[in-house]
């Protein structure tokens, strides 16, 4: 059956793919971005392939802003019945310039260099709205559409980094188990109101917010991408295209037992001791 899907960040690589994907199977879409353009372009190439989208300016910090989305959604698609809280990202004022902390670290002075007494709690509280409250605004917003409805379900977007952090991002990693959390915590509160909420944890998926500490200019990997991939058992970055299987599921028929999950599509990322 057709739904009416809004996700957030859409204009982005990894929910712009999901939009494509769930516009396939029939439902209308709502391809919602801070960037107008970016997020009136994938709905386009969705139109342009036959399928039934409308990209709408919204920012997922800002409650009114959300509200005028909404307005748009209900007036264009009627009712909300899947959100897919698809924005969020890093900061490089989150993040220290080395894995370790060693002593002499304490005496560079280098443009840039931070160690973790360089934190910027700025950044830090960037990374913590733009991902964790960035989910709960829209859901409060969106949601309200689903209460008592059936088949209505919220997809976040966590990360691998939520089981165990990675080194370097002590903000996106504390942000995204944040998500993780609340995603459990929803769950079970909208466990009486037929909203199942449930979220992707993808691993490492080259994209233009981590291009530059993955690859470098010539497109060989960077030590940090190289570490990755050998700490990948799959011995690769994902596609966009691999979440789209675990979405399909998680946001259909087929999954209408299913709440409070966090899915890992990381290649084996997180299973992996290393040895
Ligand atoms: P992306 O940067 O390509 O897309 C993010 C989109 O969010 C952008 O289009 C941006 O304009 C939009 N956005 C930023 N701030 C916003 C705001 N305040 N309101 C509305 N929209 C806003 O990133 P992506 O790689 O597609 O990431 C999508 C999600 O997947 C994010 O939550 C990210 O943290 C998560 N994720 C990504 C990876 C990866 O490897 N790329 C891994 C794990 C999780």
């Amino acid at each position: 059956m057709s739904k009416t899907i809004v996700l957030t960040g859409a204009g982005g690589v990894i929910c712009s793919t999901l939009a494509s994907a769930l516009a396939k199977q029939g439902h209308k879409i709502a391809v919602l971005d801070l960037r107008k353009d970016a997020a009136d372009k994938v709905a386009d190439s969705i139109n342009k392939d036959g399928g039934s989208a409308i990209g709408i300016a919204a920012n997922v910090l800002e409650k009114e802003s959300l509200i005028q989305a909404k307005m748009e959604v209900n007036n264009a698609f009627g009712k909300c019945d899947i959100l897919v809280n698809g924005a969020g990202g890093n900061h490089p004022l989150g993040t220290t310039s080395n894995p370790f902390l060693v002593a002499e670290d304490l005496m560079n002075n280098d443009d840039g260099f931070k160690t973790f007494f360089d934190l910027d709690v700025n950044g830090i509280q960037f990374v913590f709205n733009l991902n964790f409250i960035g989910t709960l605004l829209p859901t409060q917003v969106f949601a309200m559409d689903m209460v008592g409805r059936e088949d209505c379900s919220v997809l976040n977007i966590s990360s691998m980094n939520a089981f165990t952090p990675l080194t370097k991002i002590p903000a996106y990693s504390g942000a995204k188990a944040a998500v993780s959390n609340f995603t459990q915590w929803l769950a079970v509160h909208f466990s009486k109101v037929g909203i199942r909420v449930n979220a992707l944890a993808p691993g490492f998926f080259l994209t233009d917010q981590n291009r530059t500490l993955l690859t470098n200019t010539d497109g060989s990997l960077t030590a940090r991408g190289n570490q990755i991939i050998d700490q990948t058992p799959m011995g690769r970055f994902g596609e966009p295209e691999d979440l789209i299987g675990t979405t399909l599921w998680l946001c259909g028929e087929g999954a209408k037992f299913v709440t409070g999950v966090v899915v890992p599509i990381d290649g084996g990322f997180a299973a992996y001791s290393g040895v």
